[in-house]
């Protein structure tokens, strides 16, 4: 069950229904979003109580929900996104989120020419892995914090938000200093310590869907996050396994009208990681628009030849300029358009 409080409730009118959702015997988890304040309960069987929580102060609405994820399921809520850094919106409305980088920091001169090409062709987020990984532990395994620094004298010269991988929880703290959104790679969806400590820092999580996680799992996963107090979760969907093997996973699209009827959290697809394959990434990212994701994730490499991670899937620059391009005119599916006109859901 979720308390939904009303735009204009105080901090007080939150407080009391936490402290009767307590008094009654239950958990409660808030979270203060950006446009709504809204309180988890959960434990026992609060249903029972739905008309006593809706007649306190402040309290908007009270939605029963069968998931096991509270915070983020749908519960009537619109997809309102969230901000990152100062005045990046992603979702809720806002135009296609595109962010592109290299699979990993490799150099100085590497990440700034990617950063400069990135946003010159309209990209406002520059993607780049400081801590990798990797399959073997003998391939490259990333710069490490010298390589967020070098994502954060990215965004000094170019304005673009960063956004780079933490694969162990002790490295949050740091990645916080530099990053303006923490990553969760496929490897590490349900590394729940990795998830609480990755919430913590407050900034914008994105949590990429794992190799074999259902959509279910990966609710329940982006849960973790929510449930430290951080709504600002951005669900990442990379290609997940199957018995194919033109491409190195396959591409979930159905996802995207999935998690909008299931969720309101904003969603990005990832295609380079799905089909890794250089030539199949620009078709995709024309169907990751249609499709209505709120975010594309693209590597792009000067030189994907010797790109010591994913060259085989990183777009080279005058690729990404052309696909950049082509990709302005493809129409987004509007969900909420369609659920104003009636569709049963998601907006
Ligand atoms: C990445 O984004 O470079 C990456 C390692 O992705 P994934 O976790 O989806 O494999
Ligand atoms: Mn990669």
């Amino acid at each position: 069950m979720i308390v939904i409080m009303k735009p204009k409730a105080t901090p007080e009118h939150t407080a009391g229904v936490i402290a009767e959702v307590e008094r009654c015997g239950f958990a409660s988890h808030p979270i203060y979003g950006e446009h709504l304040t809204v309180v988890a309960v959960v434990g026992g069987h609060p249903g029972d109580l739905i008309g006593h929580f809706e007649s306190l102060p402040g309290v908007d609405r009270v939605v029963l929900i069968d998931q096991s994820y509270k915070l983020v399921a749908r519960a009537g809520r619109p997809s309102l996104g969230f901000t990152v850094g100062d005045d990046l919106t992603i979702g809720g409305g806002a135009p296609l989120t595109v962010i592109a980088g290299p699979c990993s920091v490799e150099s100085e001169g590497q990440v700034m020419a990617c950063a400069r090409i990135a946003a010159e062709c309209g990209a406002t987020m520059l993607r780049g892995g400081a801590f990798k990984p990797r399959t073997s532990p003998y391939s490259f395994q990333g710069l490490g914090e010298e390589g967020l620094k070098l994502m954060a004298a990215a965004r000094a010269e170019t304005g673009l938000q960063v956004v780079s991988e933490v694969t162990d929880p002790r490295l949050c703290e740091v990645a916080a200093r530099y990053v303006d959104m923490i990553q969760i790679g496929a490897r590490n969806m349900q590394n729940f310590a990795l998830l609480s400590e990755a919430g913590a820092t407050g900034l914008p999580v994105m949590l990429k869907r794992g190799l074999a996680a259902s959509i279910d799992d990966w609710l329940n996963a982006a849960e973790y996050v929510a449930s430290t107090g951080n709504e600002r979760v951005l669900l990442c969907e990379r290609g997940i396994r199957t018995y194919e093997t033109a491409t190195r996973n396959t591409l979930d699209i159905a996802c995207v009208p999935v998690l909008r009827k299931l969720t309101h959290l904003p969603i990005c697809l990832d295609p380079s990681h799905a089909a890794g394959v250089r030539e199949y990434i620009p078709p995709l990212m024309m169907a990751c628009a249609a499709v209505g994701a709120d975010a594309i994730m693209i590597e792009i490499h000067p030189e994907p030849g010797l790109a010591l991670s994913d060259g085989a899937q990183s777009l080279d620059f005058p690729l990404f300029q052309n696909v950049m391009r082509q990709l302005r005119a493809v129409p987004r599916y509007d969900y909420a358009e369609a659920a104003a006109n009636g569709a049963p859901r998601g907006s």
